[in-house]
């Protein structure tokens, strides 16, 4: 992992009288991290976020390789809950980039005067459960310590950064990153031979972009992916007051869908329409920006099947038509899994780009990567001499970031420890054993502000429930854990995300346990779920 697990000071260790105490611990200043701060600071908690950074944002101060942006719509990725905010701020391209990203959420942190809660520069390296106290403790790197009775861990489902573990990283001469810490004063590329080792939604973005710079890219593909065209455009001024205009219309739309974008599934079936009408269908889609390339389509792409296979196959005769030569075309057609089961990487001239002589693309299945050389990459069957080479080689998904925190419960138990077989969680967020810990960054996936903002807020509530009633602790019970990860394994099992091989159930990690890593169902059903679980008196948790 890019971020290895530090030294831990022993549970319980030093006085607690010293000690900083808040209501609410958030580790984490990025996108729901900010927005928790806010809410439960409005709901009249005592909060305080520790961030690893040094600036707020997560994923969008991190990821800064160049060709980072949002493959959602800008203006349905934005915070819903302030109009003024919604009013004031200009997207100013249809897919917002990185520095845009990371401009907004400074723009809020200042605007809604939340940095006076957030410590930067803080990393996190264990989160101790006091029993007698009921509260958490949290340890730094430092040795700072900080109390609050909730830990919320928005730590993102997407940060802990996963380099394989090649022989002779340390040996090379040249220089090298992973996306996800890509430096602020950027990579000198220009002029260099650069290798990018992975061809994932990160990968896709970054080499069209870096291609423009360098003297040679090699590019070390392990599988060939669906990837479509983003077709990102400035937002001229009459688009932006029609934007503006229609906020409630937009978030309406979203909250509808089941991954929460804009874009909502045709209810015909592929094959119930004539091949005509249906390939009229597929060549709009694909002629229009985004994400409708999938999830506008007719409902059946998105099960195994007559319509799934007749789709992938209009998406790789695309590939086809856009690289030379046929050979190259060939390596670069995804002929292992189904359209749809795998989250659609959006790029920007990416396959034109093997149309160049200066670019060398390397079937690493073939002939696998055996190490890293002094002077650069070596499979099985040749060595590629490299001054750069880019890890775009993804991430320990979910359980990975929870784990660098080293979070330990009652009985002194660990969530590593618990969550070795795969998360276990009620409805994603709450553990028995772990009381008044709500992993939210575990929960919220699709459209991600569209699905944190309403979880965030049950959350909120459900701590306002603890206090309004005077209790100090809420804890998810055994039973409804175990009924939880029963549901995620029973009806994952159906669904096209988990018949990949990829991060959402942790098959790009050598040795993770093979589950969904996220909740299976859609967000309206999970909120539903998690709204009737209130108005049952939060059924499922046990309050003392
Ligand atoms: P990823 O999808 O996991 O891709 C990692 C790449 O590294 C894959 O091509 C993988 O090959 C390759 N790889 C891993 N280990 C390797 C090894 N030992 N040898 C050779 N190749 C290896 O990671 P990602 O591209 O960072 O994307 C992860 C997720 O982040 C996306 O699914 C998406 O949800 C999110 N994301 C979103 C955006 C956006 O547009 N908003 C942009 C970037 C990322 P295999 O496929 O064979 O495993």
């Amino acid at each position: 992992m890019v971020d290895s697990l530090q030294q831990t000071p022993a549970a319980g260790a030093g006085h607690a009288e010293d000690v900083e105490r808040f209501d609410a611990i958030i580790i984490g200043a990025g996108v729901t991290g900010l927005y928790s701060l806010y809410r439960m600071r409005e709901l009249g908690f005592s909060v305080r976020a520790f961030e690893h950074g040094s600036g707020v944002g997560g994923t969008w101060f991190w990821n800064r390789y160049p060709g980072c942006r949002f493959d959602s719509e800008s203006y349905t990725y934005g915070y819903s809950f302030s109009e003024e905010l919604l009013q004031e701020w200009d997207w100013k391209e249809h897919y917002s980039g990185q520095p845009e990203n990371e401009r907004y959420l400074n723009y809020v942190a200042d605007k809604f005067d939340l940095r006076r809660h957030i410590q930067l520069n803080s990393h996190v390296v264990s989160c101790v459960f006091d029993e007698d106290e009921s509260c958490w403790e949290i340890h730094l790197e430092d040795g700072q310590r900080a109390r609050g009775q909730y830990l919320i861990t928005s730590v993102g489902i997407l940060s802990a950064g996963f380099i394989p573990d090649f022989e002779g990283i340390d040996s090379f001469k040249g220089k090298w990153c992973h996306t996800v810490r890509w430096p602020k004063e950027g990579m000198d590329l220009a002029g260099k031979r650069v290798g990018v080792i992975g061809t994932g939604a990160t990968g896709v973005q970054l080499i069209p972009e870096i291609v423009k710079e360098v003297a040679h890219l090699t590019v070390f593909q392990r599988t060939a992916n669906f990837c479509a065209p983003l077709r990102n455009s400035p937002i001229d001024d009459d688009e932006q007051r029609e934007i503006k205009a229609s906020y409630p219309e937009i978030f309406k739309k979203c909250m509808k869908t089941a991954g929460s974008f804009v874009h909502e599934f045709d209810p015909r079936s592929a094959m119930e329409v004539s091949p005509e009408e249906r390939l009229e269908q597929y060549e709009r889609l694909w002629d229009n920006p985004g994400f409708g390339k999938w999830l506008s389509n007719f409902h059946d792409i998105m099960v195994p099947g007559e319509a799934n296979e007749d789709y992938a196959e209009f998406f790789r005769n695309k590939i086809r038509e856009r690289v030379n030569d046929p050979v190259i075309a060939e390596m670069l057609v995804p002929k292992d899994h189904m359209f749809g089961s795998k989250r659609l990487p959006c790029e920007s001239g990416y396959y034109e780009v093997y149309n160049r002589d200066n670019v060398l693309l390397v079937d690493v299945r073939e002939a696998p990567i055996e190490r890293i050389t002094p002077k650069g990459v070596k499979t099985r069957d040749a060595e590629y001499e490299l001054d750069v080479i880019i890890f775009a080689t993804g991430f320990d998904a979910v359980t990975g970031s929870l784990n660098l925190l080293d979070i330990h419960g009652e009985g002194g138990h660990t969530l590593k420890d618990k969550y070795a077989g795969g998360p276990r969680a009620y409805m994603g967020i709450a553990s028995a054993g772990f009381p008044n810990l709500f992993t939210i960054n575990a929960a919220s996936v699709g459209n991600f502000v569209r699905s944190a903002e309403p979880l965030v807020d049950w959350v909120s509530e459900a701590m306002c429930y603890v206090r309004d009633n005077n209790f100090t602790r809420i804890t998810a019970t055994l039973e409804a854990e175990n009924a939880w990860v029963d549901h995620v394994n029973k009806d994952g099992a159906k669904i096209l995300r988990t018949q990949a091989n990829s991060w959402f159930v942790g098959a790009n990690i050598p040795g993770k346990a093979r589950v969904l890593l996220t909740n299976p169902d859609t967000a309206p059903a999970m909120r539903a779920k998690r709204a009737e679980v209130a108005a049952n008196g939060y059924e499922g948790f046990l309050l003392q």
